[in-house]
């Protein structure tokens, strides 16, 4: 095996590195605090973290897509100015070309990189083959399943032999056997000799993910993204998910990660914004599930055995315990979960009772449906905008998140009956009976 940890030379690094995002009206939203990383050769390094940690920033910035605010980014030694030409990205979402057959696809690199056409089909034709492909040079995306188009993504990167393949949570889109033959087959071209890339650097939110695929997992917290922890991964691969010792270093790790974040989740400031505090994205109906679950174990319950249990990834569970301990459902001590009493009130209370149980937490310990509630007080007739709202939220988080803050907002809300949203009048509406003063 050519690749091993052992002390390569220093491909890329990122030295105190601070990232911020500038709003529409001028604030600042600080995304990565004082980073400093090194990735090596002959290492695969995760980037584990919660979903808003800045991972996937983290990444755009080794690959050059993006300039931090501050501090350095350096490529073998030199400060980085513009697109990384060592690096090569496969993303979640594939983001292939759907009017390009997959041997157009995986060419479309080269092409850019101005290499002829005689060489660009032959080397196309190696990744494809390398990625087991093969035969399906003339098809399109379309008519390729997930993993299929996934394999299109690695072979796209590939065929650039680069020193550096990044990954941003390449295998989250695919079903549990899809994503776990492409792990395995990740490693196997790793571990072969003539393998060009010297350095993989996947950015996952899935612990197993990291602990079976990385040499090193670095673990990061939120609010604002940093790295809290790093953890070395020794075990000779293929990795055995039951093997004690592996089993040990994802509580250890899941141990990291809850430890931090949640003192922050659990008791959130009267002050807390819904920009400091975002919503975890969990529904109602999933955190009840979740309360009598640990209610059934006696009120007090073992992460990582409940989603074994469950036949679950641990992750999965993550937003329905993050929500559950910011609701005060539930106290988070590192991997343990114990049910508090109003969270024990909440699981044995009829309906009726549950949802002015609900509506009470929410109103008084989740920021955003305070702000909604807010809102709602200060309007004359009881009702606001969503657009009102939505322009606020993106103001601080991305399209996309800002449009997922504001759906939760509304079924936690709704749920609660403190407020409904009316699509035809795109606007929300208080509840005539609710009290939307916090309690
Ligand atoms: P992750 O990949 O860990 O989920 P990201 O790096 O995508 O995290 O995002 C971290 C934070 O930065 C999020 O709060 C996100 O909304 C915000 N963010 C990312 N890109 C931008 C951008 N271009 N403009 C404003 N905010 C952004
Ligand atoms: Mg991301």
């Amino acid at each position: 095996m050519t690749n091993s940890v052992a002390g390569g030379e220093i491909l890329m690094e990122l030295c105190a590195i601070d990232m911020s995002f500038t709003g529409a009206s001028g604030e600042r939203l600080n995304v990565l605090d004082e980073v400093n990383l090194q990735l090596r050769e002959g290492e695969i390094v995760a980037l584990l973290g919660r979903s808003g940690s800045g991972k996937s920033t983290m990444l755009r910035l080794i690959a050059g897509l993006l300039a931090p605010t501050s501090g350095e980014v350096r490529y073998r030694g030199q400060p980085l100015r513009a697109t990384n030409p060592g690096a090569a990205l496969v993303f979640q979402s594939f983001a292939l070309m759907p009017w390009l057959s997959v041997q157009d696809n995986v060419e479309l690199g080269l092409a850019a990189r101005g290499i002829a056409p005689a060489e660009r089909r032959q080397r196309a034709l190696q990744a494809i083959d390398r990625i087991g492909l093969d035969g399906f040079e003339s098809a399109y995306p379309k008519e390729l399943s997930g993993g299929m188009r996934q394999r299109v993504g690695f072979a796209r990167a590939l065929v650039l032999e680069p020193d550096l393949l990044l990954m941003d949570e390449p295998f989250s889109a695919l079903d549990v056997l899809t994503a776990e033959n492409l792990r395995t087959e990740l490693v196997n071209l790793w571990a072969t000799e003539d393998f060009p890339t010297k350095c993989v650097c996947i950015v996952t939110h899935n612990i197993e993910e990291a602990v079976q695929l990385a040499d090193r997992v670095v673990v990061l917290g939120s609010n604002p993204g940093r790295i809290i922890a790093e953890v070395v991964v020794e075990q000779p691969r293929p990795r055995n998910r039951r093997a004690p010792a592996f089993v040990a270093m994802v509580d250890q790790i899941y141990g990291l990660l809850t430890g931090r974040d949640t003192e922050t989740v659990a008791a959130p400031q009267d002050t807390a914004t819904p920009f400091a505090v975002p919503l975890p994205d969990a529904s109602v109906g999933g955190i009840a599930g979740l309360l009598e679950l640990v209610q059934g174990n006696s009120g007090r319950a073992d992460l990582p055995v409940i989603a074994d249990e469950l036949n679950f990834e641990l992750d999965d569970l993550m937003p329905l315990v993050d929500a559950a301990a910011l609701l005060g459902f539930l106290l988070v001590d590192s991997g343990d979960v114990i049910l508090t009493n109003v969270g024990s009130n909440f699981t044995h209370a009829d309906i009726q009772a549950s949802k002015r149980i609900f509506a009470q937490q929410a109103r008084q310990r989740a920021p955003l449906v305070r702000t909604v509630c807010s809102a709602l007080i200060g309007s004359g007739n009881q009702s606001v905008r969503a657009d009102f709202i939505l322009d606020l939220l993106q103001r601080g988080f991305s399209d996309d998140d800002a449009r997922r803050q504001l759906e939760l907002a509304i079924e936690w809300g709704r749920y609660a009956e403190l407020y409904d949203y009316d699509t035809d009048s795109g606007r929300i509406t208080a509840d005539p009976a609710a009290d939307l003063q916090p309690a």
